[in-house]
């Protein structure tokens, strides 16, 4: 009864009991199977009960494998399978194994525990591949990182080779280079203008412009640029007699914004050589041809008013012909004396305190010939009150005025009208000459004051012109410190005005700039 009553006990605890399990024989084969393995495998005990163990597994030796290893060491766990079911296909399980023994410890079989892991691989897969994408994510941000830092690291390289090419281009340049921040401090100088200057860019460096002045050898190099380097402009420095540099201050802008200002010390000590070595050349053939010139002008002149006998009518306009030639070379040859004069720096001299008026209705009677041959009146609007007496090179300024005159004659084709006013302002006197002439193309006005410029449109008219009294005008005008300008419309006329300063006192002062 004992023993019926334990196997009931037995029966009841394994029907119960939630875990799947198999009892074998020694030779593996299913003797028993528990409610919760039949559930599992979805078999019943007919189709289990006498088959072998691996009938359950998918691979076949393992099961084998396990009851050797059970029979080593007595019990197995958690050894990791696939089990095949009835109806649910395969399951991962967990299988653990232990050996039955009878009271003398012999071998008599197997107890197989089934447990179903399959959600908890579910689930760890599930974790794996969410641990596997954060991995993934956290190496791809990593990945990122490094590509950044290598982009970082390439441009870096990028921009320290750019300096390094733009401070090989600085340092071989051939012009000198001061570089200053918007502030203007000095970030860098070049050899060539260390050379220029004898400075040592250790000296310079660092400092301010305004302060370069206290560098001595900088000195005469401020003073001539005077304080600011923020807007475009050309100045020559004589440095020595056989060291001429043209400095250039050009500002560095962003759009609107100023990064810093360039000084460019450009040598054109050879370009000077040239120039003058050309002004000594017009001059030298200048002065040769004004003596025959004169020459021929006094024959002509003789022969003309017989007094080297009596002429022909033919005779008479040839030589007109000839004689008015000749006054056109001699003409051209003079402005080429003043051209040259004015390139060496020699022209203005003998300056005397003068009545401008004066001499403005002088240049004006000395056209009257002529205006009247041409049909074109002048008229003299003179100043409402009388104009004090200036310093003058008077010679000069004759020519400079006279120019004026002479273009606005000639310019004018027909129905001319010149009108020539003199005018007093508390600082200065106004000169102006206003024809109603054929104008100055637009286009060509900036050129103007060019050394051998002429006009497209005066060639038709005029072929005599050389194309330099507006540049002796100028030079003259800038010579007394004054200023020249002009307003002209193409076919409607043109208006030059010379304001030339009114200097009261110090003429000492006021000749120092001649
Ligand atoms: P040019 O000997 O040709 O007159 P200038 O130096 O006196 O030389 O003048 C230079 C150019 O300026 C002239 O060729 C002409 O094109 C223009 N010009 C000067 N004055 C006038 C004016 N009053 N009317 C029209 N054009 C003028």
């Amino acid at each position: 009864m004992d023993l019926d009553d334990l196997e009931k006990y037995i029966r009841d605890f394994s029907y119960f009991l939630p875990l799947p399990v198999c009892t074998l024989n020694p030779t593996g084969i299913i003797i028993d199977i528990n409610q919760s393995a039949k559930e599992l495998t979805g078999y019943d005990e007919i189709t289990l009960i006498g088959q072998d163990i691996e009938f359950l597994f998918e691979d076949k030796e393992s099961a084998g494998r396990l009851l050797r290893e059970v029979l080593k060491k007595g019990v197995v766990r958690n050894k990791s399978a696939n089990l095949l079911t009835s109806g649910k296909g395969k399951m991962a399980v967990s299988v653990s194994a232990s050996a039955r023994k009878d009271v003398q410890n012999n071998i008599i079989g197997y107890f197989i525990a089934i447990f179903n892991i399959s959600e908890l691989k579910k689930l760890q897969e599930g974790l794996e591949t969410k641990v596997k994408v954060r991995t993934g994510e956290l190496e791809g941000s990593q990945k990122a990182l490094l590509n950044i830092l290598e982009d970082v690291e390439e441009a870096r390289k990028g921009a320290e080779e750019e300096k390094n090419k733009t401070l090989a281009i600085i340092n071989n340049f051939t012009d000198g280079l001061f570089v200053f921040d918007e502030k203007n401090k000095v970030l860098l100088i070049n050899p060539q203008a260390g050379d220029f200057l004898k400075i040592k860019k250790e000296d310079i460096i660092g400092r301010f412009f305004s302060e370069l002045s206290k560098v001595a050898a900088l000195k005469p190099l401020v003073e001539i640029l005077g304080e600011r380097i923020d807007k475009i402009s050309k100045k020559e420095f004589k440095i020595k007699e056989d060291l001429v540099l043209e400095i250039t201050i050009a500002p560095v802008m962003r759009e609107k914004e100023k990064l810093g200002s360039l000084l460019i010390l450009h040598d054109i000590t050879r370009e000077k050589l040239i120039e003058e070595l050309k002004t000594e050349f017009v001059s030298l053939a200048a002065h040769q041809l004004r003596t025959p010139l004169s020459a021929i002008k006094w024959t002509v002149k003789m022969i003309l008013e017989g007094d080297l006998g009596k002429i022909n009518k033919e005779q008479r306009e040839f030589l007109e012909g000839t004689y008015k030639s000749n006054e056109r070379m001699i003409n051209l040859v003079n402005s080429l004396l003043n051209v040259s004069r004015i390139e060496e720096g020699k022209y203005i001299s003998n300056l005397v305190l003068t009545d401008i008026e004066e001499l403005v209705k002088k240049v004006i009677i000395s056209y009257k010939k002529e205006s009247q041959k041409r049909g074109t009146r002048i008229e003299f609007r003179k100043p409402k009150k009388k104009l004090p007496k200036i310093m003058l090179d008077v010679e000069k300024m004759r020519i400079a005025i006279d120019n004026l005159m002479k273009n606005a004659l000639k310019y004018t084709i027909k129905d001319g009208k010149i009108i020539v006013s003199l005018s007093g302002r508390k600082k200065e006197i106004e000169i102006s000459v206003k024809d109603n002439g054929i104008g100055i193309p637009k286009s060509q006005q900036k050129m103007i004051f060019i050394k051998f410029f002429r006009g497209t449109n005066v060639s038709k008219i005029d072929t005599t012109g050389s194309g330099l009294g507006l540049y002796i005008t100028k030079n003259i005008i800038n010579a007394h410190k004054g200023k020249i300008r002009f307003e002209s419309k193409e076919n409607i006329g043109t208006t030059f005005y010379i304001t030339l300063p009114i200097v009261r006192g110090k003429f000492t002062e006021f000749l120092k700039g001649f």
